[in-house]
């Protein structure tokens, strides 16, 4: 896979569910991949790039940044409540808001730095214990104590569980958003892009079939 081939899948699944071309932004998901692959990239003139923790983020961004001052950086891993303000500062969109603890920090970190990275809400749209996310159930409640700390979320994010089907989560994940009145929806990723992009995606999240396959084995 590369790039290309990427752009021309989405723009065909956007063509073929009656929505205009260049509607869904591609994130490029680069966590763990080696600098030469996330520059190649970079070098096709590709600026939205997504990753999954703050400390690799911290280490690699800054400076690529100053090259490519109009790069969009989304974090879409799970933030730790002690990575808040060190996100606010360097992401431009966060997907996983999942909790309340975590949008206290994040409200504190907007305030104190003047500026509000887009924010999504991750949604367990499985109902899995064992995944973050807010339950479907309790969204409505959630994103009301959101409000009243002065957070607007855009959108809602979800991570289908692996043994499912992924596209009723998408649909579920789009309903949810339209009752809330949300506009935004990040959700599919390699193996399943086009079904979320049939079922609304604004976002995707790209990673292996941009880069190739994730070498986990020579990072600590
Ligand atoms: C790693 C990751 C991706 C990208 O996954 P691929 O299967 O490599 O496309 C997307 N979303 C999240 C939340 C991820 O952690």
């Amino acid at each position: 896979m590369s790039l290309d081939d990427i752009r021309t899948r989405m723009a065909n699944a956007e063509k073929a569910s009656g929505r205009s071309e260049g509607s869904v932004e591609l994130i490029a998901v680069s966590k763990v991949q080696p600098d030469a692959r996330v520059l190649s990239v970079l070098d096709q003139g590709h600026r939205i790039f997504g990753e999954n923790y703050v400390q690799e983020a911290q280490g690699k961004w800054p400076g690529w940044r100053e090259r490519y001052p109009d790069l969009k950086l989304h974090m879409i891993g799970p933030l730790q409540s002690n990575k808040a303000k060190a996100a606010v500062g360097l992401f431009d969109a966060i997907h996983t808001l999942d909790r309340m603890s975590l949008a206290r920090k994040l409200a504190t970190a907007i305030e104190a730095q003047g500026t509000a990275p887009d924010l999504f809400v991750q949604v367990n749209t499985g109902d899995e214990p064992q995944k973050a996310g807010i339950l479907p159930d309790e969204l409505a409640g959630f994103l009301e104590q959101l409000h009243a700390l002065g957070l607007q979320p855009k959108g809602l994010m979800c991570i289908p569980p692996e043994s499912e089907e992924a596209r009723p989560h998408f649909r579920l994940l789009r309903k949810l958003a339209e009752a809330e009145g949300l506009t935004q929806l990040s959700m599919g990723m390699s193996a399943d892009f086009e079904e979320a992009i049939a079922e609304g995606a604004t976002h995707i999240r790209v990673g292996s079939a941009i880069f190739g396959a994730r070498d986990y084995s020579d990072k600590g």
